[in-house]
């Protein structure tokens, strides 16, 4: 299938089979009648980071309302979404919410922020709850806090597999799914130019890079964003294999290093029953470094330090992010140091009920001009191109709803100046575009 296609051309290359790429590929099916191609360079979808996470449907909370609106906006519809697939699927779907914890008067405050957050986001003021240490211990007697926040709406599942579904509700529509294939090259003219690795060739009128770690690569290719780079972070798991009962629902802790975009590790209840803790956010040299020395700390950094010139060498002055690496880095090589962080809350814990390590994720961070992280996804547009750069946490929970946004920029900036088809999708287009 993936040769015949090289001698094609479509109408849309979207560059990326993860819940994204794939997403978008199900609205443009649902929508148009255009010969869409998802090029992915593995042997299916979902193979890095939409199946490497937590596994969690995030309410929006932790999003300030005032600075990513858009994307706490996805993540509220982008819940009920993908409900109504695993409901009509079948799908890993347990409703058992998360408790986030704060361990003092001071974290309480951000507790309160949140609520505040969520509200604002869309949340109905019963789907939060503040609790304090009283009402936490009624509810989970091993976790102990100054207080909490439940949150209702959250829900474990299982991203992969709603990925899998999604693609197939695409290839229903026509979508060529061509696996295999590595595009290690762009060039945009009158139209796109993709080359593989094999040297052959795709070309077509629309290019969507969707390449996650590697889409600031890709959009640089076309000349765009050069000023930006990209850092990388390990998020690493510890799996209780048995049923680890001592709590029952999800258990986060407020962030403590608010000026970086990563949470501390949490007690997780997978879908398939599992107990995991993480993730940490440990620095690595690329994008699908999933394992490798976790010891060798001071050879990783001049690795990346010679991988990353420019704006990211600012943030290697910066005291604070030199001490979260360490610490991050610390709970790699140690579990015992993962499992102390969850500890502070869950004092019952023992480090030795988690046996083996998970699966781990990466998230790819853009560090700005100015060395800083940037908070929000990154959209860029190129003459026949449209690129989506730093799509972070909680980008499974809206990609559905995020996904048909982009379909809706992509129509009124004229990249889609086709026929439509009959409206027959699996969600309300209209939901997310009003
Ligand atoms: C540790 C961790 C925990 C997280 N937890 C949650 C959570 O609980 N809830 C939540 O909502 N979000 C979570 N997220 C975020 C979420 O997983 C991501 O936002 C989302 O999966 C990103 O999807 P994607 O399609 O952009 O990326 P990916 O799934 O990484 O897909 C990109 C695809 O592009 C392909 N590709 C790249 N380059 C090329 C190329 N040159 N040619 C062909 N193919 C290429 C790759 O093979 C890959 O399949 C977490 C992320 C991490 C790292």
């Amino acid at each position: 299938m993936g040769l015949n296609m090289t001698l094609e051309k479509c109408d849309v290359a979207i560059v990326g089979g993860g819940i994204l790429g794939t997403t978008i590929s199900y609205w443009l099916s649902a929508l148009y009648d255009l010969k869409i191609c998802v090029i992915e360079k593995e042997r299916d979808v979902a193979m890095h980071t939409s199946s490497r996470n937590t596994g969690l449907v995030h309410s929006p909370l932790h999003i300030d309302p005032k600075k990513n609106n858009v994307i706490a906006r996805c993540a509220y519809v982008g819940r009920d979404w993908w409900h109504a697939l695993a409901k009509k699927r079948s799908l890993p779907w347990k409703e058992i919410g998360k408790l986030e914890v704060a361990l003092d008067e001071k974290q309480h405050k951000t507790l309160e922020k949140f609520q505040k957050w969520g509200v604002e986001n869309g949340m109905s003021e019963n789907e939060l709850e503040i609790m304090d240490s009283k009402q936490v211990s009624q509810m989970e007697p091993n976790v102990k806090c100054h207080s909490a926040i439940f949150s209702k709406r959250d829900v474990s599942t299982d991203y992969g597999i709603l990925t899998k579904q999604v693609m197939m509700e695409s290839q229903k529509n026509g979508t060529k799914f061509l696996f295999d294939h590595n595009v290690v090259n762009v060039e945009e003219n009158s139209e796109v130019k993709l080359t593989f690795t094999d040297n052959s060739i795709l070309t077509s009128k629309l290019l969507i890079n969707c390449a996650a770690g590697h889409s600031l690569d890709i959009a640089k290719k076309l000349g765009l964003a050069n000023e930006y780079a990209h850092l990388f972070f390990r998020g690493e798991y510890w799996v209780n294999g048995n049923q680890y009962d001592s709590v029952k629902t999800n258990i986060y802790s407020v962030p403590t290093n608010s000026q970086f975009p990563f949470l501390n590790p949490h007690l997780i209840k997978r879908a398939n029953g599992e107990t995991h803790v993480g993730p940490n956010a440990a620095l690595v040299s690329g994008p699908e470094v999933y394992q490798g020395s976790t010891s060798d700390l001071s050879s990783t950094i001049s690795e990346i330090l010679e991988i990353f010139h420019g704006s990211p060498r600012k943030l290697f002055f910066n005291r604070a992010f030199l001490s979260m690496v360490k610490k991050e880095w610390l709970s790699s090589i140690s579990k015992t140091a993962m499992i102390n962080r969850v500890k502070k809350f869950v004092p019952s814990i023992r480090s030795k009920s988690f046996s083996k390590r998970g699966v781990a994720g990466i998230r790819a961070n853009i560090i700005t001009p100015e060395g800083t992280f940037l908070p929000e996804v990154m959209e860029l547009k190129g003459n026949h191109s449209f690129h989506i750069i730093n799509y972070n946490s909680p980008g499974a929970t809206g990609a559905a709803a995020y996904s048909a946004l982009v379909v809706k920029k992509l129509q009124d900036a004229g990249f889609l100046d086709y026929t439509q088809k009959p409206k027959n999708t699996i969600w309300n287009f209209e939901e997310i575009i009003n």
